[in-house]
């Protein structure tokens, strides 16, 4: 078994684990692999295992590796950092997921630039739940309204929310974070905004966020290693 194969399985215990402990089914989250700085080789080695959804931060790293992946059918790629507007068309081509929506601009460039050949692009509006001004995301007070102007656009397919909490050792603190995605996620459900997907927890509070109702976590150093 490759380390990255070692690694993998580790990363799939733990979550299965926390699903488990917070009551849920066993496969009730998905692992996105995060693959921002590795070379196209170790995603190649990660694939090699069997994982198909892949995440990337960068524009230009995104279309890179999927040039250099190709051969790789199923693969599934995510885009997952901040997007500014000149970049949209490029994630719109390359992209099966965009996490990060957080202004209605930016969606609807990547609605209409859509290739009509692709099925919707699958996306989350990411909210910032910690209140810090320097985090990306929408403002909490806005995410309904974002969400359901996002819904309306033809060529995108709104899945979910997601979030990345302020970092922080106070367990009830970190918690709360993710909750707010939640609440979020079923003041939706009850305006008739039926979304699947919560894309939140990383390598170090994944069990946290399993624990608050996660359907996605968001894995690189756990998998991959440490980012230079
Ligand atoms: C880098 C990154 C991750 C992965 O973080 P790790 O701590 O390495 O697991 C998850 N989500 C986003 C948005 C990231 O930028």
């Amino acid at each position: 078994m490759s380390e990255i194969e070692k690694a993998r399985q580790a990363v799939l215990a733990r979550i299965a684990a926390a699903s488990l402990a917070a009551g849920r089914a066993a496969d009730a989250c998905q692992l996105l692999a995060v693959s921002k700085t590795f070379p196209a080789d170790a995603v190649r080695r990660c694939y090699a295992g069997g994982q198909r959804a892949f995440g990337e931060n960068y524009v230009q790293e995104l279309v890179e590796k999927v040039a250099a992946l190709r051969d790789l059918a199923d693969i599934e790629w995510h885009f997952i950092g901040p997007l500014q507007s000149n970049k949209t068309r490029l994630v719109a081509e390359h992209a099966h997921w965009m996490h990060s929506i957080e202004r209605l601009k930016i969606a609807e460039r990547l609605s209409e630039q859509r290739p009509a050949n692709l099925p919707p692009l699958q996306v989350c509006v990411q909210v910032n739940v910690s209140g810090e001004a320097s985090k990306s995301g929408c403002a909490p007070e806005d995410a309904i309204a974002l969400a359901e102007a996002v819904a309306a656009l033809p060529r995108l397919r709104l899945r979910g929310l997601m979030c990345i909490p302020e970092p922080t050792e106070d367990q009830a603190q970190l918690a709360s974070q993710f909750a707010k995605l939640r609440s979020l996620q079923a003041e939706l459900a009850q305006r008739g905004l039926v979304l699947d997907t919560l894309s939140m927890g990383m390598s170090a509070d994944l069990e946290t966020a399993i624990a608050e109702g996660a359907t996605l976590v968001r894995v690189g150093t756990a998998l991959f290693g440490a980012r230079h």
